[in-house]
């Protein structure tokens, strides 16, 4: 750790960071690369530690002196100015952030990406403190290219779905489609943030991360998470994997995504912690231009790494369709595309993703196997037994 240096070679020096969702997939995948490669201290924030209580006991880990966790619930908790006042940073990560929930607890969602998220601006704006929130890749919405004829030619030119920060529009569904409460909720905290620093001079990042997957992401339901959960695609497709059900492909599995590795990711979200100079003001795609693929070609994918990281044979029928009627309910609608464009982060913080699709799916699911596969076989063994 010694002589550490930022990217215009200035010395780092260590700080203090209020980590709020600390303990959720991105928070516990960055609480580790603090820890084990940086000299910063983590104030960790969260209604829950499970994902990083390795981090947290035994108290003789090297980093022991160097992060505590504080289980608060932001919402009504009056310990947080005083933990953004003694932090340096805040990093505000909390969020309902799984599209089943944005069209069937739509208050809920909106309530925290948006409300729940005021204070942290405010106090961060009142107290001088650096910001960096968590946005999300879904604030662009739909792309411009899903308006055309579906045999137009331009659908095929960039300009119409490679998804730019400063100047792509963000495009979302009618009202009555309440899949698309989140991203608005989402857009409006930018907007506050965006519109704190022009008129009281809140020095702030915001990230858009767009498909970030990786070990810990969600649960698996009836094992770490409620059975009638529905999490985020990887863990519904480790789910279907896990139990040798078929995938489900909502509406055809025709919606195309960029799928980055969370440890490549978590590389720029360091770069922005230690290069505010470069980072400040600016909203980031981080994502993996490289990595696109329909949910289709991800199940079949996934169905592949998974018989050969198990050495189990694949079903004959391996992906069903379901209607996102059927699988959401009522108001769900969908992003067609999402391509990050990535100039802004590549002049500021000369940052590039590095794994491939397959290579970050073998190792993900390596992680799933090993971690679920016996408590799935149990689960599934007591409820024949029942
Ligand atoms: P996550 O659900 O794993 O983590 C969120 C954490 O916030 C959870 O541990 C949760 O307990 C905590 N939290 C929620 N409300 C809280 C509250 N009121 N008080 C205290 N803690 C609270 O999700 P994640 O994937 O780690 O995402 C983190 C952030 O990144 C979110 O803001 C999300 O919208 C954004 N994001 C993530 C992705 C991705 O690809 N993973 C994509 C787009 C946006
Ligand atoms: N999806 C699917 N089957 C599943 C879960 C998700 O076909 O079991 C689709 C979903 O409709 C969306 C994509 O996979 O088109 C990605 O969904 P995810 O929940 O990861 O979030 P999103 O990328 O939409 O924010």
């Amino acid at each position: 750790m010694a002589g550490r240096v930022d990217l215009d070679g200035n010395p780092i020096k260590p700080i203090t960071i209020c980590m709020i969702g600390a303990g959720g997939f991105i928070g516990s995948h960055l609480c580790e690369k603090l820890m084990s490669e940086t000299p910063h201290k983590v104030l960790a924030v969260d209604v829950s530690n499970d994902k990083i209580k390795h981090l947290l006991e035994p108290a003789t880990l090297a980093w022991a002196d160097r992060i505590e966790f504080h289980r608060i619930n932001i919402k009504n908790d009056s310990r947080l100015e005083g933990l953004i006042k003694m932090a340096d940073l805040t990093i505000n990560l909390a969020a309902i952030c799984t599209p089943a929930d944005y069209n069937t607890r739509p208050l809920d969602t909106i309530y925290s990406n948006f409300i729940d998220a005021l204070p942290v601006v405010k106090y961060c704006s009142e107290n001088g403190k650096r910001l960096i929130h968590f946005s999300t890749c879904e604030i662009y919405g739909k792309t411009i290219g899903a308006f055309l004829p579906k045999d137009s030619p331009l659908r095929q030119d960039p300009a119409y779905y490679v998804l730019k920060e400063d100047t792509s529009p963000c495009i979302f569904g009618p009202i009555e489609k309440q899949r698309w409460s989140y991203a608005c909720a989402k857009q409006l905290i930018e907007r506050l943030i965006y519109a704190e620093g022009a008129e009281n001079g809140l020095e702030f990042t915001i990230v858009r991360p767009f498909n970030w997957i990786g070990p810990r992401m969600d649960f698996i339901p009836g094992i770490d998470g409620p059975s009638e959960g529905v999490p985020r695609v990887l863990a519904c497709f480790s789910n279907n994997l896990l139990r040798r059900e078929p995938l489900k492909l909502v509406d055809g599995g025709e919606s195309q995504r960029t799928f980055i590795y969370i440890k490549d990711a978590i590389e720029a979200v360091l770069l922005m912690i230690e290069n505010p100079a470069r980072a400040n003001g600016h909203n980031f795609n981080v994502g993996n231009p490289n990595n696109e693929v329909t949910v289709r070609q991800l199940a079949e994918m996934m169905t592949k790494v998974y018989s050969k990281v198990s050495g189990e044979s694949s079903l004959e029928t391996p992906t069903i369709d379901v209607s996102s009627k059927e699988f959401y309910g009522e108001g769900y609608d969908d992003s067609d595309k999402r391509i990050p464009d990535m100039t802004i982060i590549n002049k500021q913080l000369a940052w590039n993703p590095k794994t491939s699709l397959w290579d970050l799916l073998e190792s993900t699911l390596t992680y799933q196997h090993r971690t679920y596969a016996e408590a799935i076989k149990q689960a599934m063994s007591k409820s024949t037994a029942n």
